[in-house]
């Protein structure tokens, strides 16, 4: 009897002590990560340490200029010798240029300068948000963020496969899988339109959307028929579409990683600049439409809209644009994929009955794929309905919390995020201009951490979303979950054994 008691007592020892044991011994690497990673939320150090390392899937929102650090831009201004004005930071290509724009005494930037590494510390400051510190800065929605492009442009354009080549090695530093780069918009205006189709032509055009795109529907509808025919014939416009892609592929290609391991998988947006004449607008939206379903083309996978949203010209057509999208997503003989910056504006920014429809007429008049910011959706009209709707048509947002920081002066709950998060519409962490920013993916990561509380499952998720709402073929997109899932087995493996290594500083 005492024998079987002892036995029966030795098996309940087994179960209580042996038997979990061995489950504790098999607990998957992602619980362990999880577990440690609920515990240091709240540490900014560790939180950078970690993502630093963790796999990020896609940045599907960047520019390729802005995302570009000052510093690159210093280098290349002082190889080139460019002209400098002294008192505002910008460049110029030529002491000619710079005395039309009214520069008194523009200074040659050249290696030998005595003054260079001061003069480089301020530029720094100039061209970038350098002292900017995203958890405790409110800077005021600012200008400092858009007048920094125009300060740096000029060392920007003869060197987009140094710029490219600057993203990609960042992208492959950091555990970044794949980027979606708006690299350059077409290069068209009023000189190439009067060229192929006469003088005056810009003009007349110009004139007839500026009257119907403030008119009503129809007659925008059939103005933009009307220019579009004559493009459609023209042989200089389909020229200047194949000139486009091959300019791209020969970017991209140039700019690709030799012996690095791990190079993101790279594709680009084409776009057109919003705050601009209507029809220089509709020539960059028709030309990015036909790169996109250019049977050479394998590397422009969607359209977008960029500049400032709150610019005069893009207040005053902003719904016209929308039109002109959904009007040449419906001539579209392939599908073209859309992102649309929309709704990257707040109270105080524009006017209260300008913050009503932004976000709207991009899903529902554009027909957008995702939208870039999203920012003031809570003042757009039925906000509740059109945010239930993102959710059941998987329009996914592209979430830049430092970009909307620093350009709208939007944070913690002031920002969209958890309204957004809770109602299950599709989210994506992206930089949108991490050079001038100064920031990178992985610190979009801690900072939505600090300030949003999510579990190492949730961002998971995310990162996940920056692959499956991408714009690549579907045969892509798999070849890229597959490889972040394999990215996410190491990163566990990795972190269960630096787990280990750190409880050992605990005694
Ligand atoms: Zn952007």
């Amino acid at each position: 009897m005492t024998y079987f008691i002892m036995k029966r007592t030795t098996i309940f020892l087994l179960w209580v002590f042996l038997i979990p044991s061995i489950f504790a011994s098999v607990r998957p690497d992602s619980v362990i990560v999880y577990d440690y990673f609920s515990g240091i939320k709240n540490n900014e150090s560790l939180l950078n340490q970690f993502f630093r390392d963790m796999p990020k899937g896609g940045d599907l929102h960047n520019h390729l200029t802005g995302s570009v650090y000052a510093e690159t831009y210093f280098k290349l201004a002082v190889e080139d010798r460019l002209w400098l004005d002294l008192d505002t930071g910008k460049l110029y290509p030529t002491q000619l240029a710079a005395q039309k724009a009214g520069v008194v005494s523009p200074v040659q930037l050249d290696a030998s300068m005595s003054n260079l590494n001061n003069l480089r510390r301020r530029l720094l400051d100039l061209w970038s948000i350098s002292r900017f510190k995203a958890f405790n800065s409110v800077l005021k929605a600012g200008s400092d963020f858009f007048n920094a492009f125009d300060l740096f442009l000029a060392a920007a354009g003869a060197h987009l496969v140094e710029l490219l080549h600057e993203l990609k090695y960042r992208a492959a530093i950091e555990n970044v899988q794949y980027l979606e780069i708006m690299a350059m918009s077409p290069r068209i205006g009023a000189d190439e339109i009067d060229r192929f189709f006469g003088k005056g032509t810009y003009e007349k055009d110009n004139k007839a959307l500026e009257k119907n795109i403030l008119g009503k529907r129809t007659s925008l509808t059939h103005s933009l028929e009307l220019i579009y025919n004559r493009w459609e014939k023209s042989k200089e416009m389909a020229k200047m579409v194949k000139d486009y892609v091959h300019l791209m592929d020969s970017i991209d290609v140039n700019s690709n990683l030799v012996d690095v391991p791990n190079a993101p998988v790279c594709l680009y947006q084409t776009y057109a600049v919003r705050n601009a004449d209507p029809l220089r607008v509709f020539a960059q939206l028709y030309l990015s439409f036909k790169a996109c379903m250019d049977e050479s083309n394998s590397r422009f996978v969607g359209v977008n809209i960029i500049s400032p949203e709150d610019g005069d010209l893009s207040m005053k057509y902003y719904r016209g644009h929308m039109e002109m999208f959904g009007f040449l997503k419906k001539k579209a003989l392939k599908p073209v994929k859309l992102s649309i910056h929309a709704g990257e504006l707040t109270m105080g920014l524009v006017k209260p009955e300008e913050l009503g429809s932004h976000i709207r007429d991009a899903v529902y008049l554009a027909k957008a794929d995702r939208i870039g910011h999203g920012t003031d959706i809570v003042f757009e009209k039925g906000s509740v309905s059109l945010i239930h709707d993102l959710r059941l048509r998987h329009i996914p947002i592209e979430i830049n919390l430092t970009s909307n920081e620093a350009v709208l002066g939007l944070r913690e709950n002031n920002h969209p995020f958890p309204i957004y998060f809770k109602a299950g519409v599709p989210l994506i962490i992206s930089t949108d201009d991490a050079g001038v920013l100064r920031t990178s993916l992985s610190e979009q990561y801690t900072l939505l951490t600090l300030r949003y509380g999510l579990s190492y499952y949730e961002i998971k998720k995310l990162v996940r979303n920056s692959i499956t709402y991408s714009f690549a073929s579907d045969e892509k997109k798999k070849m890229l979950l597959n490889k972040l899932e394999v990215e996410f087995h190491r990163f566990e493996s990795r972190w269960v054994d630096n787990i280990a290594i750190m409880k050992q500083w605990d005694g």
